[in-house]
């Protein structure tokens, strides 16, 4: 579904992403772990083309990501994105938050849309909450419609940023259920996360990135009990 061949990025003299190869399946759950500074957030960015790669090649379903116009805000709209900060609209309902993308940019008639939002807040749990404003609920409420609103727009892909990072403890589990969920239901889904509680239960795949290089690719089992790399090995050792 998603193929990065010989991707490279620079910032500048800093070499981000060096020869990235990686090819994500139909509902596949890939999670991305790493150092920070090592490209995680990136790789993320530059499969929805927030960020502009030097060479090589991203396909989704086949195709070259395009780089501007329509084309661009439909791309935007098939590869869905969670952040760390939820990056709610501040001054939209709840309800408006997850309909503002299918109206604009799918042209999903309102009422459609409406009925739609009000089934995936049901689904992430915060249906109760659609007229309230974002920052009348608390952090994991708040990701929770992020998640919806990413959904609402049936993305084909789904990006996860450290979406539990800025979270308090006690509301990190009530996010990872929501993505485990997803992650079961065959959403198509990458993950860059230092759970490795949803790591082990919900990937398929790990990919272990260290100074803007794939290092490691391996099935979770195989990753957290016998990585091959002397830096996962390091890596692992200082998070678990
Ligand atoms: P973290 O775990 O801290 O989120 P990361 O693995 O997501 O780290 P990136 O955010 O992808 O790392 O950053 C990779 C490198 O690129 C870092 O050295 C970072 O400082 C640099 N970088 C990221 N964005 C920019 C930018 N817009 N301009 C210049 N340098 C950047
Ligand atoms: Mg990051």
């Amino acid at each position: 579904l998603v193929a990065l061949t010989g991707v490279n990025k620079h910032f500048g003299d800093l070499h981000v992403l060096k020869d990235i190869n990686l090819s994500i399946g139909q509902g596949e759950v890939v999670v991305v772990i790493g150092p920070s500074g090592s490209g995680k957030s990136t790789l993320c960015r530059a499969i929805n083309r927030l960020e502009p790669i030097d060479s090589g090649t991203i396909l989704l379903d086949g195709q070259p990501l395009p780089s501007e116009g329509k084309a661009l805000a439909r791309l935007r709209a098939d590869v869905g994105m969670v952040f760390q900060s939820f990056n709610l609209f501040a001054h939209k309902t709840i309800l408006q938050n997850v309909t503002l993308g299918p109206c604009k940019v799918r042209k999903t008639d309102p009422k459609v849309a409406e009925k739609r939002a009000m089934e995936l807040l049901e689904r992430v749990g915060v249906a109760n909450q659609a007229s309230k404003y974002p920052a009348q609920l608390s952090g994991g409420q708040q990701q929770r419609v992020a998640i919806a609103r990413a959904l609402a727009m049936d993305p084909k892909v789904l990006l996860f940023d450290e979406p539990t990072s800025a979270l308090d403890p006690e509301m990190i589990q009530e996010v990872l259920e929501v993505m485990i969920d997803l992650a079961r239901q065959n959403m198509t889904m990458v993950v860059v996360t230092h759970e490795m509680g949803f790591a082990r239960s919900a990937a398929n795949r790990v990919v272990f990135m260290a100074e803007g290089e794939i290092v490691e690719e391996s099935d979770p089992e195989t990753f957290f009990t016998n990585p091959s790399s002397q830096r996962a090995q390091d890596f692992l050792g200082k998070i678990l």
